[in-house]
């Protein structure tokens, strides 16, 4: 398999519920030299999870790795060879649906791992015949993701599940994304020992870490995550200190 990948601890919860993810990871924001994540934010690029895992592991004195050149060389043949792009990943996309049938599990995909594209925009070819996007050419799987950009035009694609992403200084766009039906995502700024918010926005909290299926979720609910890795010390905006807004309010 050229693009996708599977294996992040969140996935494998994801497998006792009988659903395999595989993830097309990017390179996220402006790294590789073309933008994959529009509406990226100060405090988001630099707790992105383009370096949580194996990502993140550097040998002494250098500044990246396999998986960073790996994910810096797809999002350049994504901008640069489209078409050769995308008919590989409608075959790893059938590659991976005959893998997880093999494994009794039903296969899920997330294609903005560390990006925040809009695939709804990219046509493909698939047994010879086009497409208006790769949701269209899969119908019979499902797809999901998570996004800081409003107003993609995805109400007729039935296969793909968006959650929104509150990161610092997009609020408005939390009011709006509410308004509009998204569950929003939010990394709180809590001890994973302790309960997240019991509400957020004058929402029910539900802990998104419990999986990462998040089609699986019930609307009008906020997903919320405990802060990871460098998140943990974010003062950004970008975690949510749930605490301190109570004391202050
Ligand atoms: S928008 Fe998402 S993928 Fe892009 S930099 Fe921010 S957290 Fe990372």
């Amino acid at each position: 398999m050229n693009l996708l990948t599977v294996g992040n601890p969140k996935v494998l919860k994801g497998m006792k519920q009988g659903y395999m993810t595989y993830i097309l990871h990017l390179a996220p924001a402006s790294l590789s030299g073309y933008n994959t994540c529009p509406k990226a934010t100060a405090g988001c690029k630099s707790a992105c999870l383009n370096t949580a895992g194996r990502g993140g592991m550097f040998k002494k004195g250098e500044t990246t790795n396999t998986i960073q050149k790996a994910r810096i060389r797809k999002t350049k043949m994504f901008f640069e060879d489209r078409i050769s792009f995308m008919n590989s990943l409608v075959k790893d996309i059938e590659l991976a649906i005959k893998q997880s049938i093999k494994k009794d599990l039903v296969p899920v995909f997330r294609l903005n791992g560390t990006s925040d594209l809009s695939f709804e925009k990219y046509e493909v070819l698939r047994n010879g015949q086009s497409y208006t996007n790769i949701f269209n050419a899969f119908p019979e799987v499902i797809f999901y993701d998570y996004t800081k950009v409003l107003g993609r035009k995805i109400s007729s694609i039935a296969n793909y599940s968006l959650t929104f992403s509150a990161a610092d200084g997009n609020d408005a766009d939390v009011y709006r994304a509410i308004a509009e039906g998204y569950n929003v995502a939010t990394v709180f700024g809590v001890k994973k020992t302790e309960p997240l918010p019991e509400t957020y926005f004058g929402r029910e909290v539900i802990n998104g870490d419990e999986s990462d299926l998040r089609f699986l979720d019930p609307k009008g609910v906020i997903v919320g995550l405990y802060a990871k890795g460098k998140a943990k010390k974010d003062t950004s905006g970008f975690v949510k200190y749930p605490t301190i807004m109570l004391k202050a309010a």
